[in-house]
């Protein structure tokens, strides 16, 4: 029995990226909106996220002499998704990308201010907005926080689904503080609660054949796949829920008294990386998911040492909020991750970091001179896997590092199952009555928007955009609005 009882014409549970931008498409609507969200703020991953978005044809790439179009955008995404993309969707995200996410956040308040390029891409389209996601949610929340058609609950999480005469007709969520349940009746319910990296268990059951590794996790705190078991219950179909992305720079968090989540340190201008035979197997300066995880997971075991030197430690960002201060990296915790954690190594010569961490040490210190060498004789690239020499410098400065990389689960390319207006659907495709679902929970759009492999910026955007398309029709369903629109960029 509910200790409270509330009303709205629609119920959105999880305010991160998707679930805030539905309920301001919703709220824009006409509709009232029960948002409901775990932890005590809003946010989810996205506030934590680095805020890029692939973004096509925009003023901001025109500016530096960028011709993009959705057909060249949507050929490279196509191929970089492994054959598995969904590509209705995919073309959908692209062709709205323009008007209904850069045009749409920027008049909210967002500034887009640089772009960076990523693997797979042909131009540049990674989309980075003012102080990262961070900023991008700020100017979100405090727009659907003015619009004030929104009763926000926070630490409240989402238990159930309930239904009616085979409709979708609220939810049933319980108090973290006082177990407190409060039961929300609404027309429709949008589930936008993350993905399931967070869940070391689920990624596991989705890729059994990690079990006999070290693997970690390695997304926001509440991507936890409480969502997915709720659209489970009511038989919402799930597909490719093996497309996990996974990053390989990222060492345990030896504070995570689980010992379960990863620490992110992506490209440290400089480091090499060694297998545990004591050999570098790629170029370093390719860190995407669909170059450097496989060149890792190859590896016997897949595991991997990065060596750095006293000055490239300092270039080493660690993109979780305790190594940070906003846009800022605090080195005094850098150097306590150095100083402290027991997945690293320190030693004042490189003979002394072989042995310290159990390679063949005449490998190991051979394919350093190698690397060394490279310098001395003023190469643009080192022979071996033809990394770029630009950034990086010689191993001279003890004392001398080695981090040791295990495989993370970043982010979830399947989930559940949605029309283009983001109605969930069962396993015969037919839509669940009232129940929606956007963003990570839905493989950031549709189910399998990127596929098997994402050309960056395409987990944010798309959750954001699907979120609100979710909301626009969760609100024309309830009563309100003509259904989300958009204006798609055509010629
Ligand atoms: C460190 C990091 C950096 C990233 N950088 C980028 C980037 O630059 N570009 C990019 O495209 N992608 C990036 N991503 C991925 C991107 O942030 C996510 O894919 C995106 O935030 C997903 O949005 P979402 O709204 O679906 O989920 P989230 O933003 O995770 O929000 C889900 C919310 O639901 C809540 N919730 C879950 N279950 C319940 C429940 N039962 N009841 C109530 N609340 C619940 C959660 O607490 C959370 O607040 C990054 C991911 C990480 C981890």
């Amino acid at each position: 029995m509910a200790q409270q009882r509330m009303e709205a014409d629609i119920c959105i549970v999880g305010g991160g990226g998707a679930g805030v931008a539905a309920a301001i498409e919703a709220g824009a609507a006409g509709a009232k909106i029960a948002l409901i969200e775990q932890f005590d703020a809003l946010g989810g991953t996205a506030i934590i996220s680095g805020g890029g978005c692939l973004i096509v044809g925009t003023p901001l790439q025109k500016s530096q002499g960028i011709h993009d179009t959705p057909d060249l955008a949507f050929e490279d995404w196509v191929k970089w998704g492994q054959g598995t993309a969904d590509e209705q969707w995919a073309r959908y995200y692209i062709d709205h990308s323009l008007h209904d996410l850069y045009f749409w956040a920027e008049r909210l308040g967002v500034k887009w201010i640089d772009m960076k390029f990523q693997e797979g891409n042909r131009v540049h389209r990674w989309h980075r907005p003012d102080n990262n996601g961070l900023g991008l949610m700020t100017v979100l929340i405090n727009a659907l926080k003015s619009g004030g058609t929104a009763r926000i609950l926070t630490g409240a999480a989402a238990k159930d689904i309930l239904t009616q005469n085979g409709r979708v007709c609220g939810i049933r969520a319980t108090s973290a503080k006082n177990g407190e349940t409060t039961e929300i009746r609404s027309q429709t319910v949008i589930v936008t609660s993350g993905g399931f990296n967070s869940n070391l268990d689920m990624v596991l059951e989705h890729r059994p054949e990690f079990k006999a590794f070290k693997v970690m996790e390695g997304s926001g705190r509440g991507a936890n796949g409480s969502g997915h078991k709720l659209i489970a219950e009511l038989g919402g179909y799930f597909t490719h829920m093996d497309h996990i992305w996974f990053y390989v720079y990222a060492t345990p968090d030896y504070r995570d008294p689980q010992g379960r989540r990863g620490l992110v340190f992506r490209l440290t201008p400089g480091y090499i990386w060694f297998n545990q035979q004591g050999r570098r197997f790629h170029d370093e300066s390719r860190t995407g998911g669909a170059s450097a995880t496989p060149a890792l997971l190859k590896q016997n075991p897949p595991h991997a040492w990065a060596i750095l030197d006293t000055p490239m430690t300092a270039k080493m960002e660690v993109a979780d909020p305790y190594y940070r201060d906003g846009d800022k990296v605090r080195r005094d915790k850098v150097q306590e991750l150095l100083d402290n954690s027991p997945y690293i190594r320190k030693a004042n010569s490189l003979s002394e970091l072989a042995q310290k961490i159990h390679v063949d040490a005449p490998a190991f210190l051979s394919e350093l001179e190698q690397y060394n060498q490279a310098f001395d004789a003023g190469l643009e690239r080192e022979p071996a896997f033809g990394k770029s020499l630009k950034q990086s410098k010689k191993f001279d400065t003890p004392p001398y590092y080695a981090i040791q990389l295990f495989p993370l689960a970043r982010k979830n390319f399947g989930g559940v199952k949605t029309d283009l207006r983001c109605r969930v659907l069962n396993k015969y495709f037919d839509p669940i009555p009232g129940l929606y679902a956007a963003g990570e929970v839905a493989g950031m759009a549709g189910g399998h928007i990127n596929g098997r492999a994402g050309l960056e910026g395409t987990m944010l955007g798309p959750s954001i955009f699907s979120g609100r398309v979710a909301g626009g029709w969760a609100a024309h369903e309830a009563g309100f609005g003509p259904g989300f629109i958009g204006k798609p960029n055509r010629p």
